[in-house]
């Protein structure tokens, strides 16, 4: 029965019934017309949710992780320097990626809990006068504290620096929930992945590649073959993949854009908005706060709750999987145990995170935590009892 409940980890997210149906199909020859003509309408959407003008979408059989990878070994060469901020575990696995990958990650180590820091980015690309820096990495929304950065402040301090490097910024568990902005914010490489915005089921990752990366490409010598961009693109050129592709995930991507779409990027935006606030509002009433070190920070696609002192979060989890069938999200890394994730992001509704926050309260009553039964609900009730207007008027 536990299949019914809705999970709340920070991705794989909930899939739509319309999605389901969409990835569930026969089999159709992937060097066939029909296929060409399923890929398109997917790879435009995607070029539509991201904002982008120019460059290509690349759709690969794998995940998020394997967007990374790709973003970097198509456009770089072993020694190269790349600039990222540490500040979660997200933003940690992509700078293990690169060094792993004989790159030279000149890390900017900053407190879990705060975002990048665009005035120690701007600093370090101005004292880089050689110009070695060929990439700056940036995670818009680092999962495991529930932390959004600011990438146009990214775009600004490069410029105000001056510095010609790459822009390639992780959107996994942000695009297609939150604001982006490709081409507004000069953004050269985006990464997605299937199984948190677009709502499917893990197995793609989407990338959105500049005109910038895509000449920079040439150049690279990292070695790259099932992730070859050149390889994709010659096939898209025919309407068709290098190799088999994930005919059913792709289908299932296309009815993902059409659903964004439906509702509206905007209003899609102001939901996850919305709900955070419920959750948010939950939070505030149990005693407890966000991880994340300021207003300025909190993700609206997943929270990271900082648990009161003697309490562990991950016992919440646990309890919440084995008695209720409900999911959240561990704290990783540096936060286990420290916090406990609840993911508000892709097909969820007001209704459906009242019967989460339900379930962590009760999970808090079972452990002997300090929270009065109901208090956070009726917190997030009141938050979405005052914002439902508004949501109504957007969707008209
Ligand atoms: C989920 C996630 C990833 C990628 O994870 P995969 O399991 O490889 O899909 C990368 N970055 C962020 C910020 C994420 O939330």
């Amino acid at each position: 029965m536990s299949f019914q409940n809705p999970v709340f980890i920070p991705g794989p997210t909930n899939i739509p019934e319309a999605i389901r149906k969409a990835c569930d199909m026969p089999t159709l020859d992937h060097r066939s017309p029909a296929f060409a003509r399923m890929f398109r309408p997917a790879v435009e959407g995607v070029r539509r949710v991201l904002k982008m003008e120019g460059g290509e979408v690349i759709i690969l059989p794998s995940t998020g992780t394997g967007g990374w990878e790709a973003a970097v070994s198509n456009t770089l060469s072993a020694g190269d320097t790349v600039l990222a901020a540490r500040f979660g575990m997200f933003s940690h696995r992509w700078i293990d990626l690169c060094q792993r990958h004989g790159l030279n990650v000149q890390i900017i180590e900053t407190p879990w809990g705060e975002g990048a820091p665009l005035d120690r980015i701007e600093a370090a690309l101005r004292a880089d006068t050689a110009g070695k820096i060929r990439a700056v990495l940036a995670t818009h929304n680092e999962t495991a504290t529930g932390v959004r950065s600011d990438i146009a402040g990214i775009r600004r301090a490069m410029d105000a620096a001056g510095h010609g490097a790459m822009l390639f910024v992780d959107g996994v568990s942000s695009i297609g929930s939150m604001p982006f902005e490709m081409a507004a914010w000069g953004v050269d490489i985006a990464v997605a992945g299937s199984q948190k915005g677009f709502m499917l089921p893990a197995g793609l990752a989407i990338l959105g590649v500049s005109d910038k990366a895509l000449a920079a490409m040439e150049g690279a010598t990292l070695p790259r073959t099932f992730f070859d961009f050149r390889d994709m693109l010659k096939s898209y050129a025919g309407g068709g993949y290098p190799y088999t592709p994930a005919v059913g995930l792709i289908a299932g991507l296309a009815k993902s854009v059409e659903m964004l779409e439906d509702e509206g990027l905007e209003n899609v935006y102001a939901r996850h908005a919305r709900l955070a606030g419920g959750v948010r509002a939950a939070v505030t009433a149990w005693g407890m706060r966000p991880y994340a070190a300021h207003e300025s920070l909190y993700s609206e696609t997943v929270t990271a709750v900082k648990v009161p002192d003697g309490c562990n979060g991950t016992d919440l989890v646990k309890l919440a999987a084995d008695k209720y069938g409900v999911a959240f999200g561990v704290g990783l890394g540096e936060v286990a145990g420290k916090v406990f994730r609840i993911g508000h992001l892709g097909m969820l509704t007001d209704v459906m995170v009242l019967a989460g926050l339900a379930t962590a309260e009760m999970c808090m009553a079972d452990l002997g935590w300090k929270v009065a039964l109901g208090s956070g609900v009726a917190a997030a009730q009141q938050h979405f009892r005052g914002t439902a207007g508004a949501l109504a008027l957007a969707a008209e």
